[in-house]
C-alpha cells in the first residue's frame, strides 16, 4: 500500500494529469510529472516537473527511481517507457494494458477474442486489401489509423467506393508500412461511455452510465446518468467490468460505447485512464474518477461511485471560445450550481480542451441545460474547427 505522504509519479502531464494531482494533494501525496514540456497543467501544480522525451529511457529509469508509484495520464507512452519504468517502480495499469489500447487493431482484436461485442473490423496495409475488405464488410465504413489517434484524429468516414482512395493517402501519406483499420460503419442512436475502476484486489467501481455528445469528433457535453432502461444500463455495466477484469486493469478505465437503433451495445473503444466523460464525477459522485485512480494505483480501498444529486452534466471549453477574447466568467458563474475548472494551458488553440463547466441538478437534462446555458453566456458554443 502505498501511503499518504508518498511521491505518485505520472507519465504526462495535462489535464488529466492536473486533476490526478488535485486529488493526490489533497490526499496528502506527493506528486511528480515527466513529460517533453515545461510549465504544463499538470507541472503547475506538481512537486517536481521533470523535462524529458518519453524515448528517453535512463531519464524514465531516474524518474522511476525518485518515485513511489507511477501511472500515466496518456495511454500513447511508448511501451518501452512503460517497461523502462516497471524495472524501478511499481506502475498501474500495467504496461500490457497500455500495448493493447494503445492501437487499435490490437484492442479490437483483443476485445472480439474475448467475446465482447465490436462493430465488424479487418486490418488494412495495402490500398488493394482497401477496396477487398470495403466489399467484404460493405460501405458506408470508418478508415482509421491503428495507432495514436484520439478526438476523430486519422479517421475518414467512407461513403462511396470513391471516397477509398482519398482517404487511404490521407491517412498513409508517405509512411512506410502502414497499419489501418477498417471498421463498419454503426448507426448509433447515442454515444455512451461507462468509467469504472478495478482495485488491486479486484474490487471494482462503475460510476454512473453516461450519454455522450460531439461536436466536430470531440467530446462537447456529457450527461449523467443516461436516460436509458436499467437492463441497457446495467448491460453497459456489465460489459465495463468484463472488460476491466479481461484486460486485469489496476487503475479506472473509459468504455465508449455505441448504442445500437435495436437497443444492442458496441464497443468503439477503451481509454486505460480517467476520462473527459468522467470529469462530472468531481462534483457529482462521493469519489471522483481522479481519486478512484489514486486509490486504485496506491492499493487503498475504493471510494463509492453513487452519485450525490440525481442529474449532473458537463460542457467542455475549447480554445475557439477565447477567438472573440477572453471570456465572460462571471457570466457563467452567476448560475447557482455552475461549476468552473480550468485547466491553466498558456495558449487558447481552437479544438484544444482549455477547461469544462460542470452542474449537479434535480434532473440530467436540468443539469444539461445548465452548462450549456453557461457556456453560451460566457460567449461561445462548442468547436467551431471543421
Ligand atoms: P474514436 O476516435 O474511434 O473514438 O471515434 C471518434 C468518433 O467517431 C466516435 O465518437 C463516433 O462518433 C465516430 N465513430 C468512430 N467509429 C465509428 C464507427 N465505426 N461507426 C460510426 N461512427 C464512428
Amino acid at each position: 500500500m502505498i501511503l499518504p505522504g508518498a511521491t505518485i509519479g505520472v507519465l504526462g502531464s495535462g489535464q488529466l494529469g492536473r486533476m490526478l494531482a488535485i486529488a493526490a494533494r489533497q490526499m496528502g501525496y506527493r506528486v511528480a510529472t515527466l513529460s517533453p514540456d515545461t510549465d504544463t497543467p499538470l507541472g503547475q501544480i506538481a512537486d517536481r516537473e521533470v523535462v524529458a522525451d518519453y524515448d528517453d529511457l535512463d531519464a524514465i529509469r531516474a524518474f522511476a527511481r525518485s518515485v513511489d508509484v507511477m501511472t500515466f495520464e496518456f495511454e500513447n507512452v511508448p511501451s518501452a517507457a512503460a517497461a523502462a519504468a516497471a524495472e524501478e517502480a511499481p506502475v498501474f495499469p500495467n504496461g500490457s494494458v497500455l500495448h493493447t489500447t494503445q492501437n487499435r487493431l490490437r484492442e479490437k482484436t483483443f476485445l472480439r477474442d474475448h467475446g465482447f461485442p465490436t462493430t465488424a473490423f479487418a486490418a488494412v496495409t495495402t490500398e488493394a486489401e482497401l477496396a477487398t475488405v470495403a466489399r467484404w464488410l460493405g460501405l458506408p465504413g470508418v478508415l482509421k489509423t491503428a495507432g495514436f489517434g484520439y478526438d476523430g484524429k486519422g479517421q475518414r468516414i467512407l461513403r462511396t467506393v470513391a471516397d477509398l482512395s482519398p482517404a487511404w493517402r490521407d491517412l498513409t501519406g508517405d509512411t512506410s508500412n502502414p497499419s489501418l483499420i477498417f471498421e463498419a460503419f454503426v448507426a448509433f442512436e447515442r454515444e455512451l461511455s461507462v468509467v469504472a475502476a478495478r482495485g488491486q484486489d479486484g474490487a471494482f467501481a462503475a460510476f454512473p452510465v453516461v450519454a455522450n455528445e460531439h461536436a466536430n469528433h470531440i467530446l462537447d457535453v456529457t450527461t449523467a446518468p443516461a436516460d436509458l432502461p436499467p437492463q441497457t444500463l446495467r448491460r453497459a455495466e456489465e460489459i465495463a467490468r468484463g472488460v476491466l477484469e479481461a484486460l486485469d486493469v489496476v487503475g479506472v478505465l473509459c468504455v465508449e460505447l455505441f448504442l445500437g437503433p435495436d437497443g444492442a451495445l458496441l464497443i468503439n473503444e477503451l481509454a486505460p485512464r480517467p476520462h473527459n466523460s468522467g470529469h462530472w464525477t468531481i462534483e457529482g459522485c462521493e469519489t471522483s474518477q481522479f481519486e478512484q485512480q489514486l486509490r486504485a494505483v496506491c492499493g487503498l480501498p475504493l471510494g463509492s461511485p453513487a452519485p450525490r444529486r440525481p442529474g449532473a452534466a458537463m460542457a467542455n471549453l475549447l480554445g475557439d471560445l477565447w477567438v472573440p477574447g477572453e471570456p465572460n466568467w462571471s457570466a457563467a458563474l452567476e448560475i447557482p450550481g455552475v461549476h468552473l475548472h480550468l485547466y491553466g494551458k498558456l495558449e487558447a488553440r481552437p479544438g484544444r480542451k482549455m477547461g469544462h463547466l460542470t452542474a449537479l441538478a434535480e434532473t440530467p437534462t436540468e443539469a444539461a441545460r445548465m452548462v450549456r446555458l453557461a457556456r453560451e453566456r460566457m460567449g461561445g458554443g462548442g468547436s467551431t474547427i471543421e
